[in-house]
Order: structure tokens, then sequence, then C-alpha cells
């Protein structure tokens, strides 16, 4: 699926180099790489404020948290997602109200989000799932129309942009009130352990949630606020610094491995390839094909296995049928798209090493099944 130690080993000196310094150094708590990165990294999110923290889920928290919520505040939420993003707002005592997806896109659904609007709305949080972009459009406009803060869960899509009708192009998380996005090894810009990392265009809720996501310190042991201990370890900055100097070339690597992909899948029967929404770029965190039917799909992960070819079923499960989240009552139905796909998604192998002739290999099996 991916191959970190070859990605890393092409790196291995200037890593080497940046784990010598902290060691030497000793400053492992906000040291100074942990503000050098925030810097760099908003720069290359087009001059975004970036507040560091210790990975994507608190990062959720913590834009959660920024937004003062009277207790059992509804938060909308697509119901096809990593679970991490329910996670945050069920630990605050919030809502979690769960809207479908769209078919194609695999991202929510902005009719739904409008439908599930009610008085008691705190939040709208967009997952820009696999690598593209949600209808930010759409979700910029009811946010705005209605006072409902937007978060951007950009944990899958750091990189991509968004071009909206009146010709802006933004990055993605630089679009809502609050992006939030996570380092963890496997993502687009992954680190070595965990981390992650708030986004906002607003200096006073940069400020807020510096301080949130420090013991809610205005200063050195004068707490403004209750907040978490949710750190970047500068050890974990300076390899990120090493690994964003590589971010570009390694998404148009990802892309060039997507276009290959659809190139040989396109019109192959049985088998979707992604869509593309062509407002938004897809920085392919993940290639995520459809089969029509959930059998099918089992039988053609097995059937690659057995030639060497690993896959992955994100997500297999939906979040409402998530035992943790039964107490939320939802039933089986009540959000069919976000349903089938979990029985019909397929993860393939996707990383910038992968060549043409592995992916030669892989598509080569698939149309043979
Ligand atoms: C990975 C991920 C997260 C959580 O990030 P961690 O750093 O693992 O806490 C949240 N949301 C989505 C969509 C993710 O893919």
């Amino acid at each position: 699926m991916l191959d970190l130690a070859a990605e890393h080993a092409a790196l291995q000196p200037a890593l080497d180099e940046a784990m010598h310094a902290v060691l030497t150094s000793a400053a492992f708590i906000q040291g100074p790489a942990v503000g050098q990165f925030a810097t760099e990294l908003g720069e290359y999110l087009g001059g975004t404020r970036v507040i560091p923290c210790a990975n994507g889920t608190d990062a959720l928290t913590l834009a959660l948290m920024s937004l003062n919520l009277p207790a059992g505040a509804e938060i909308i939420i697509p119901a096809f997602t990593y679970v991490a993003t329910l996670e945050a707002a069920a630990l605050l005592g919030l809502k979690p109200v769960l809207v479908d997806v769209r078919p194609d896109t695999f991202n929510i659904d902005p009719a739904a989000v409008e439908a599930a609007l009610t008085p008691r709305t705190g939040a709208i949080v967009a997952v820009h799932l696999f690598g593209q972009c949600a209808d930010l459009e759409a979700l910029r406009q009811i946010s705005t129309r209605h006072g409902v803060a937007l978060i951007e869960d950009n944990a899958q899509a750091i990189g991509a942009t968004f071009q909206f009708e009146n010709g802006e192009t933004t990055y993605a998380g630089a679009v809502g009130e609050i992006g939030t996005t996570s380092f963890f090894p496997s993502k687009n810009l992954g680190g070595l352990g965990d981390g992650g990392a708030l986004l906002t265009r607003d200096a006073d809720r940069a400020a807020l949630l510096h301080q949130l996501a420090n013991h809610g310190q205005s200063r050195k042991y004068h707490h403004q606020h209750i907040g978490l201990n949710s750190r970047l370890d500068t050890l974990q900055a300076a390899l990120l610094r090493v690994k964003l100097r590589q971010l570009p070339a390694n998404t148009a690597a990802r892309q060039a491995v997507a276009a290959r992909y659809d190139a040989a899948l396109a019109g192959v029967p049985g088998l979707t390839i992604p869509a593309r929404d062509p407002r938004s770029s897809h920085v392919f965190h993940q290639y995520t094909i459809q089969l029509d039917e959930a059998g099918r799909r089992d039988r053609l992960q097995h059937f690659l296995k057995s030639c060497g070819v690993p896959t992955m079923i994100y997500y297999p499960l939906p979040v409402h049928a998530q035992a943790a989240y039964a107490y939320l009552g939802y039933r089986a139905g009540q959000f069919p798209v976000a349903e089938r796909l979990c029985g019909a998604v397929l993860s393939l192998p996707i990383h910038p090493l992968l060549t043409a002739g592995q992916v030669g290999y892989i598509t080569e099996l698939l149309k043979q099944f």
C-alpha cells in the first residue's frame, strides 16, 4: 500500500541531520523547529496560519473547543469517514449529527447538510476524503448563509486546491473557519510518529488555538482556558520540515500513478474509477475504486492478495454502525450511500515510488478478474 522505508531511505542524510540537531539541542518540547515547520507549511498552503498539535484527532478536538459551543450543540459530520471525525465531537459532549455522502466523490452531500441544519447546529465538519475536496463552494455558502462554522478535516488532502466560481483558488483546509490535518506516518505529509496541525486565516483564532493546545496558557503558568497537552514534538517538526520539501514532488508522483490507473481501468466493466470533481485537484491519499457488489469486492481483494497485491477497505463499516456510537440511535438504512460504499470500495496501492511496471501488473490482474 505504501513503502515508507524506501521513501525514507532516499531522505536518510537529511533526516539523520535533523534528528541529530534536535538531539544535541535538547529542546525536545517547543523547540525552534516547531515554529519553523509551522511557518513553512503555512507558506506552502497559500499563507494560512498553522498551529501544530499532537495528532489529527486532537486537531479536531481543539477546533471544536475553540468554537466555545454549548453542551449538546449539534455537529454535522459525514457518515462515511474515519471515526476520529466523530470522536472529537462525542468526547466534548457535543452531538454528532450524521449526514450521507455523494455517491461519486464519497464526500459530504451539501443538500444533506442543509437538510440537517437546526437552531442547535454548532458546526459543519467536511472531510476531504481520499485527497479530493468536498464541495467547498456549496459548503462555504451554507456556512456563511446560516452563520455556522465550517471545519475542514484535511487529514487526507494536504496540498489539494479548490477553485471557486468567482475564480479564487484556495488550498484545502484554508477555506472554513478552521482546518485540521494529521501527520500520521501514512498520510501524504507523514512524520515518523504522530503529529497534527490546525489551519486558520484568523489571527485571534490562531492565538486561541495555540493556547488551547498548550494547557490553555497565555503565558507560562497563567491559564486562560481549560486546554489540552497537545504539542507537536520538536523532533517530529524537524523531520516534517525535511518531508515537507518532498511533498510537491510526492503529490505529483501520486497523481501520475492515479493517471496510469485511470487510463488502464476506465471502461473496465463492473468497476468504477474515482470520480474527479473538476473544481478540485486530487492529491490521491487513496486511489479507491468501486465494485458493483460487495461479494465481488471481497473476492477481488482475495484474488489480488493471492497475487501479492495488498489492498485496503476504507471503510468497512459506516460510523453509525460502530458499537461506540450506537447511543446516537441511528439505524441501518438511514445513510444508504455510505452503507453501500462500505460494501463497494477498494483502495489500491498508491505511493510516490510505485512504478509503472507495478501499476501495470495490478491493472492487468484487475482486468483478468
Ligand atoms: C487520519 C485521520 C484523522 C486522525 O488523525 P490522527 O493523526 O491519526 O489522529 C482524522 N480524520 C481523518 C479523515 C483521517 O484520515
